[in-house]
């Protein structure tokens, strides 16, 4: 995620790293360099400017001691000034009413991943709250925008309300009945999105807020744009009750222009972003955490989060024999996180760390899960019986290469040093597992 400025961030602040002190051309410098990073990654003039003043009179102001590097001090700015301007440490809850229908509505152009929101949200919503939710979808353009939504909420245990009709009036109400006779907590309502903001699409979305009066409308935004998705988003505040925003495709080519623009330029809060098209690819938004991710300082609270959420809570076992079997349930751990690089992303510097170049890939990952799956018992429990007749029949057995099983046996016999001397398995991973946030 944001590769590209954290690369280009981690380089500005390298070259300081070493200085004793900053002199006036110094600082000339240090501003020029990050408004070219900003304009670069697609950030708003305006927001460019108002973050270079405020670095430049931050730095002027500075006093070096001897103990903090420029570096460390232009890092810690850079990271103050970034999270300032994307909502601040202090960000608004999120709130909802106990004993009453939430809606939430979400809007925005085609493709923008509105549904996919949705879907990520109410999962999201169920995890954490244990709520119960009814989606519907008023997309009424394309038959197949509603299939969609349905398909998605039946293959993930979301009710989905399933209004034959094709007149909005009437899926709505319906659907806003419907909900309270059953008591549900959540209503989240799909809408359709056009390739450009017209006329006739602000006219439907002001009858629909006005039927619905949602606690939230999010608009969905795709993160891959800049600033014409910025300039867009300022219409749609023109004329529409937005209460924030959810960025999706940040896993994907994103700049960050948008990411970076938005509360600056609209003062309404990112909520969400999407990191990938699976369900689980949702995080609450907060400022400070994407700043370190930028900065490439690593995001370990919302590590520690997802190894909360996503692991059972089984007992830190000690480990005295870690075995295949062990193994197996390591690399199990990871893919469930995400996979190796969402892992990597979040670790300090992790951002900078070339995945592909170390073979961290989660196809590896795989790999050694069909292996380990073709092995008896007991070639799980002592890997070391584990010949060459037996690998050949382990390959075999998994549709491998033998190639396949050395790189196996030479990853978890590095991985098992590693852990004894830990005295854990993945030990980081173990280390956060416990910890209480
Ligand atoms: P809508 O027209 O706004 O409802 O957009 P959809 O929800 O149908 O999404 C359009 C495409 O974007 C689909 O292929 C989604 O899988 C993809 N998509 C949505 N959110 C994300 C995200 O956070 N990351 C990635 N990589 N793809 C996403
Ligand atoms: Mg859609």
């Amino acid at each position: 995620m944001l590769k590209n400025l954290t690369e280009k961030f981690a380089n500005l602040i390298k070259n300081f790293i070493d200085k004793k002190k900053l002199s006036d051309s110094d600082i000339d410098n240090i501003i020029k360099k990050v408004r070219k990073i900003l304009l670069d990654s697609d950030v708003a003039l305006s927001t460019t400017k108002y973050i270079t003043l405020n670095i430049r009179n931050k730095l002027t102001k500075l006093e070096i001691n001897r103990k903090i590097s420029p570096g460390q001090l232009i890092a810690k700015m850079l990271h103050e000034e970034l999270t300032e301007i994307m909502g601040g440490f202090d960000i608004p809850k999120f709130k909802f009413n106990l004993n009453e229908l939430n809606i939430f509505l979400f809007i925005g152009l085609q493709g923008v991943g509105k549904t996919t929101s949705i879907i990520k949200l109410a999962n999201w919503l169920k995890k954490k709250y244990n709520k119960k939710i009814l989606l519907v979808s008023c997309d009424i353009y394309r038959a197949a925008a509603i299939q969609q939504l349905k398909f998605l909420s039946n293959k993930n245990n979301i009710d989905f309300f399933d209004e034959k009709s094709s007149d909005i009036n009437k899926i709505l109400k319906n659907a806003l009945t419907y909900s309270k006779n059953n008591s549900y907590e959540f209503l989240l309502v799909d809408s359709a999105g056009r390739l450009h903001l017209d006329e006739e699409m602000i006219k439907e979305l002001i009858n629909i807020e006005s039927i619905l009066n949602p606690l939230y409308t999010f608009l969905v935004i795709d993160g891959i744009y800049g600033q014409d998705a910025l300039n867009s988003s300022l219409k749609f505040l023109d004329k529409l009750n937005i209460s924030g925003f959810i960025i999706t495709k940040m896993d994907g080519d994103s700049k960050g222009g948008i990411i970076l623009s938005l509360k600056h330029n609209t003062n309404k809060m990112i909520y969400f972003i999407g990191t990938g098209e699976k369900i689980n690819d949702l995080e609450f938004f907060y400022p400070n955490r994407l700043s370190s991710r930028i900065l490439g300082f690593g995001d370990i609270d919302s590590l520690i989060e997802e190894v909360n959420d996503k692991l059972e809570s089984k007992e830190n076992k000690v480990v005295n024999n870690f075995d295949l079997i062990l193994f197996k349930e390591q690399i199990n751990n990871l893919l469930k996180l995400g996979g190796i690089k969402k892992i990597i992303e979040k670790l300090p510097s992790g951002n900078l760390l070339n995945a592909k170049e170390n073979n961290l890939d989660d196809k590896n990952f795989l790999t050694m899960i069909y292996l380990i799956d073709s092995m008896t018992l007991k070639e799980r429990k002592y890997p070391n019986i584990i010949n060459y007749s037996r690998k050949k029949r382990i390959a075999y057995g998994a549709g491998c290469s033998l190639q396949d099983v050395n790189k196996l046996i030479k990853f978890y016999e590095k991985v098992s040093k590693f852990s004894h001397k830990e005295n854990s398995q993945f030990s980081f991973l173990n280390k956060f597992k416990n910890k209480k946030i």
